[in-house]
C-alpha cells in the first residue's frame, strides 16, 4: 500500500493565543467514566483553563442533523458506527416538528448527515420543506450512495436544487480509499464525482462541491492547502475531476475509530499527539459555537461527536428535544467537553468545514 497522506505529526509549539479571552472557567461535563472517550492525559476543561479560555455557545445560526444511522458504507473511521444494518431512521413526524422550530428561530443553514442522510425515505421532502423557507442547505454525501437501488435521480435532483455538497474521499488512490471504506468504493467514487461534473457541480459557483479528507491513521490531517493543491493535481490529470475546496478534518478518537487505534495500542499516543498539539486559536471557530446538533429522534446535543456520546446539550442531566428548547436561551450557555475535544483544536483545528485557522 501506498504511503498514506499526510502520514506526518505535525510540530508541538504551542502558537501565542491572540483571540478573545471569554470571562468565565469553563463547565466541563465531568464523566470519565465513559467508555468511548480516551482516559489518560489532561482534561479538556483543564486546558482550557490554563489558557484562560471557556467554551460557551453562541445564538445558533446553523442546525446540524442526523437523518439516521443507516449507510450503504460501513466505514474503519466512522464515529457514528453508521451501516446497512442500522435502523435508526428519522420519522417525517419529527421532521415536521424540526422545521417548524426552525422557522420560527430564523435558522438560515442546515447540514444534513447521517449514516447516508439520502437513504432517509423523506429526506427529498424535507430538503425541499427548507428549501421553501429559505435555508442553505449542505448535504453530507458519500457519492457511493448514488449507486444505491431508488438513487438513480439523486445527482440530478442535487443539481436542480442547488444543494451544497461535501463529499468524502480520504485519499486519492484507490488503496487507501479502499481500505478505509470498503472495496470498490474508491472505482465508484470517481464515477460519481465525474457524474457530479458533468452536471455542474465543482465548477458552477452555484453548485459547490467539497471534498474532505481524514487522515487514514492514528495521525495530524497535513496542511489543508497544500494538500488540496495535490488533489487538484492527482484527480485532475488521472480523472479530469474538479471540486471546489477540500476540506480536512481530525479523526475524533470515539467509537469505531478509538476501538480500532485501541486494538492497534495506539489510542493512548495518538490522544497524546492531539494535547501536544492543542492550539489556543481554533477554540473561538469551533462548530460547537454556532451550530446545534440533532440525532435522529430530534434531541439536541453539543456537536455530532458529543451526541455520538450520549453528552446531552451543556452536559446537563436531562436530554431535551429541540422542540422543548428556546433558541433565545442558548446563546452563552456551557457546551460539554471530554478529552475527545482536543481532536478538534490540534493542529490547524478541525471541524465539518475543515481547518479553523
Ligand atoms: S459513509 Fe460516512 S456515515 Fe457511512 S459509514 Fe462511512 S463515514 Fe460512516
Ligand atoms: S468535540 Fe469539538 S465540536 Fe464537540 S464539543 Fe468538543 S470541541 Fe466542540
Amino acid at each position: 500500500m501506498e504511503q498514506p497522506i499526510g502520514a506526518r505529526t505535525l510540530g508541538g509549539e504551542t502558537q501565542s493565543a491572540k483571540i478573545e479571552l471569554f470571562d468565565v472557567a469553563p463547565r466541563a461535563f465531568n464523566n470519565d467514566a465513559i467508555p468511548q472517550v480516551p482516559q489518560t492525559g489532561p482534561h479538556f476543561s483543564d486546558i482550557l483553563t490554563e489558557h484562560k479560555l471557556a467554551l460557551r455557545h453562541a445564538k445558533p445560526e446553523e442546525l446540524q442533523i442526523n437523518l439516521g444511522k443507516l449507510c450503504n458504507l460501513a466505514c474503519h473511521h466512522c464515529h457514528v458506527d453508521a451501516g446497512p444494518k442500522r435502523t435508526e431512521i428519522m420519522t417525517w413526524a419529527t421532521m415536521e416538528k424540526i422545521l417548524a422550530w426552525a422557522k420560527a428561530a430564523k435558522i438560515t443553514q442546515v447540514d444534513l448527515t447521517g449514516g447516508a442522510p439520502e437513504l432517509n425515505p423523506h429526506f427529498r421532502e424535507f430538503c425541499t420543506a427548507l428549501l421553501e423557507m429559505g435555508v442553505q442547505i449542505t448535504s453530507r454525501c458519500n457519492i457511493t450512495v448514488m449507486y444505491e437501488a431508488g438513487q438513480e435521480t439523486l445527482a440530478e435532483w442535487y443539481a436542480t436544487n442547488k444543494i451544497r455538497l461535501v463529499c468524502s474521499l480520504p485519499c486519492y488512490t484507490e488503496d487507501n480509499v479502499d481500505a478505509q471504506r470498503g472495496k470498490g468504493v474508491f472505482d465508484k467514487s470517481i464515477a460519481g464525482l465525474q457524474q457530479l461534473n458533468a452536471l455542474g457541480y465543482g465548477l458552477d459557483p452555484e453548485l459547490p462541491l467539497d471534498l474532505v479528507y481524514n487522515p487514514v491513521g492514528a495521525f495530524l490531517p497535513p496542511e489543508q492547502e497544500g494538500l488540496e493543491k495535490d488533489y487538484r493535481e492527482m484527480l485532475s490529470q488521472e480523472f479530469g475531476i474538479r471540486f471546489s475546496q477540500l476540506l480536512a478534518i481530525t479523526n475524533i478518537p470515539i467509537n469505531r475509530f478509538a476501538h480500532a487505534l485501541e486494538r492497534d495500542g495506539e489510542l493512548d499516543g495518538y490522544q497524546q499527539l492531539l494535547v501536544d498539539n492543542f492550539n489556543p486559536q481554533t477554540v473561538d471557530g469551533l462548530m460547537c459555537r454556532t451550530q446545534l446538533n440533532l440525532d435522529w429522534e430530534g434531541r439536541v446535543f453539543d456537536c455530532d461527536f458529543n451526541q455520538m456520546l450520549n453528552i446531552p446539550l451543556g452536559g446537563v442531566d436531562e436530554q431535551r428535544y429541540l422542540w422543548e428548547l428556546d433558541v433565545d436561551s442558548v446563546a452563552n450557555t456551557n457546551i460539554a467537553t471530554n478529552r475527545h475535544c482536543f481532536g478538534c483544536t490540534a493542529g490547524a483545528g478541525s471541524s465539518c468545514g475543515g481547518k479553523l485557522t
